[in-house]
């Protein structure tokens, strides 16, 4: 059943108090990669769900973003299009701010990847305060791309990520 498919990747993710500063419980995705059955049952649980969905774009965030989105892309038959960090992408880029708790990040990707009306699903390892999710669906939505939803491993649901999504939909499989 998918809740024990559910129980058997949340015990595979390790937390780790303090890092990368104190304060923070950080969620180690690393100890799910190193458990074959979990991770597998991880990437089927989103194909299962978007298989059917005319996804043609699956957007991954740097950096796990990119270990979850291609699997998914893969199985669904859609593309992969990484969202990077800045100065990473050789070709054009678009740029798109976001506010962190101190100070502003960018994510990029690259210009002509996608095209206007075409489908995307964004894959990222963890929403926490929403900035990073929806900084890409602004990316996507300014070329004209059809953000359909966005989907996480985990939500911190105590900082509010998915408020700042506006009313793309937003699966996770731990909350
Ligand atoms: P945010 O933009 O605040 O939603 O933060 C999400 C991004 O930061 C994701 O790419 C996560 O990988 C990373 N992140 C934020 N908080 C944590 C955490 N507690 N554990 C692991 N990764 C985190």
């Amino acid at each position: 059943a998918d809740d024990d498919r559910i129980a058997r990747i949340a015990s595979s993710i390790r937390v780790i108090p303090d890092f990368p500063k104190p304060g923070i419980l950080f969620q180690d995705i690393t100890t799910l990669l190193l458990n074959p059955k979990a991770f597998k049952d991880t990437i089927d649980l989103f194909v299962e769900r978007y298989k059917d969905k005319n996804i043609n774009v699956v957007a991954g965030i740097e950096a796990r973003g990119f270990i979850f989105g291609p699997p998914i892309a893969l199985a669904i038959g859609a593309k992969f299009v990484p969202m990077r960090k800045p100065k990473k992408l050789p070709g054009e880029v678009i740029s798109e701010e976001y506010s962190l708790e101190y100070g502003t990040d960018v994510i990029e990707m690259h210009v002509g990847a996608v095209q206007a009306g075409e489908r995307a699903l964004v894959v990222d390892d963890l929403i926490a305060t929403g900035g990073t999710l929806s900084a890409a669906i602004r990316l996507l939505e300014r070329v004209g791309v059809d953000v359909v939803e966005c989907a996480c491993l985990i939500e911190l649901p105590e900082l509010k990520g998915r408020d700042r999504l506006g009313d793309r939909p937003l699966y996770v499989l731990i909350s």
